[in-house]
């Protein structure tokens, strides 16, 4: 969990003073949209505090080519501290660049789209878009600043697809806990990471889905303040703290499938929760997930997340998918059964069958 979490509407206006704790000279790390719909007034205080800002556009994909470039301009500006406005891959490069220099971090999310910016950890892509690293950090972000009318002005695919991630977690942390595997710190879950996530998973149940019609009329309420909050800190506590399991692992699976590209991590992750329950033999699970799925506009099928479920091709994509999730490093094995790729697959196509019959 980070050091210190502040939230609520206006917070972006506190970013000069808490920038100012770690130093005079700053790097803003930030997307072209991301900066411009920022409400800037706060950059007047910068002078006034006699800090120095230097922006720097961020290339798109957090890849190690992209943190390196980041890490140099960083040294070049003789920064003292990074703060990385953005979604959850632009915050990943953030962090890693920081870490990697020893400087501390402050993380401005611009949406709701992942449980990135709470978290000691980057998932490093290639430029392909693989999933090629998971790198743990030495700590956690100094300070998350969650500006709740930035993120209600995101488009609502991303706050969808936070809820999508969100989703796994209290399940992932049962079944790691279950299994009894250990979390990416290399220990075992604590109590509060999983009380985090199984709290996730009620406040999407309970609010979830007003959260997202509030959000489509533009209304800052406490329904999507939860469900922010959900999507963010307790998401990130959870997994953490709390342990990941087989839906993180086959959406990695589905990374390695150029088809899948063109979607959020959370878009994947929130149907990979269903297909995890399978893997777990809970059906009336695996329904509840994908009926929430498609209750917030989410993927809720093979079809729905790319795939080319009427060609000949299909099962030796999904094992492609499936040999991914099972490498070593993957936290499937924290359920303590130990997998096929067959499995999977089967279970991929299972969890297909059953949003079929649910939805026909
Ligand atoms: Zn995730």
């Amino acid at each position: 969990m980070p050091t210190q979490y502040r939230q609520g509407a206006g917070t972006i206006g506190e970013l000069p003073e808490c920038a100012a704790r770690y130093g005079k000279r700053v790097l803003l790390l930030v997307t072209g949209s991301g900066y411009n719909r920022l409400d800037k007034t706060w950059l007047s205080r910068w002078d006034d505090l006699g800090l120095s800002a230097h922006f720097l556009t961020f290339g798109g994909e957090c890849s190690n080519a992209e943190i390196g470039r980041i890490g140099q301009e960083t040294s070049e500006h003789r920064a003292d501290v990074i703060v990385g406005i953005g979604g959850g891959k632009l915050l990943d490069a953030a962090k890693s660049a920081a870490y990697r220099l020893g400087l501390p971090v402050i993380i401005v999310p611009t949406v709701a789209s992942s449980d990135a910016p709470c978290s000691a950890l980057s998932v490093i892509y290639d430029d392909e878009g693989r999933v090629v690293q998971l790198e743990t950090h030495p700590h956690n972000p100094e300070l998350v600043l969650v500006d709740t009318e930035i993120i209600l002005r995101a488009p609502l695919r991303y706050f969808a697809a936070g809820m999508g991630d969100a989703l796994a977690t209290g399940p992932e942390a049962l079944a790691c806990l279950h299994g009894g595997g250990k979390t990416i710190l290399g220990r075992y879950p604590t109590q509060l990471g999983t009380a985090a996530a199984v709290l996730c998973d009620r406040i999407l149940a309970s609010d979830g889905v007003q959260a997202l019609q509030d959000a489509e009329r533009g209304l800052l309420t406490g329904a999507f303040e939860r469900v922010v909050e959900a999507n963010t800190l307790l998401s990130g506590i959870g997994f953490e703290s709390g342990g990941l399991a087989a839906a993180h692992s086959l959406h990695d699976g589905l990374t390695e499938l150029a088809e899948c590209h063109h979607l959020l991590h959370g878009e994947k992750v929130g149907f990979c929760t269903a297909v995890q329950a399978v893997l777990l033999g809970q059906t009336g699970e695996a329904e509840r997930f994908l009926q929430f799925c498609r209750s917030i506009g989410l993927p809720f099928s093979l079809a729905g997340v790319g795939l080319d479920t009427e060609g000949k091709e299909l099962r030796a994509r999904l094992t492609l998918a499936a040999r991914r999730a099972l490498q070593p490093e993957e936290t499937i094995h924290s359920m303590g059964k130990a997998y096929t790729a067959a499995n999977l697959v089967d279970a991929f196509t299972e969890t297909d069958q059953i949003s079929k019959a649910l939805f026909a």
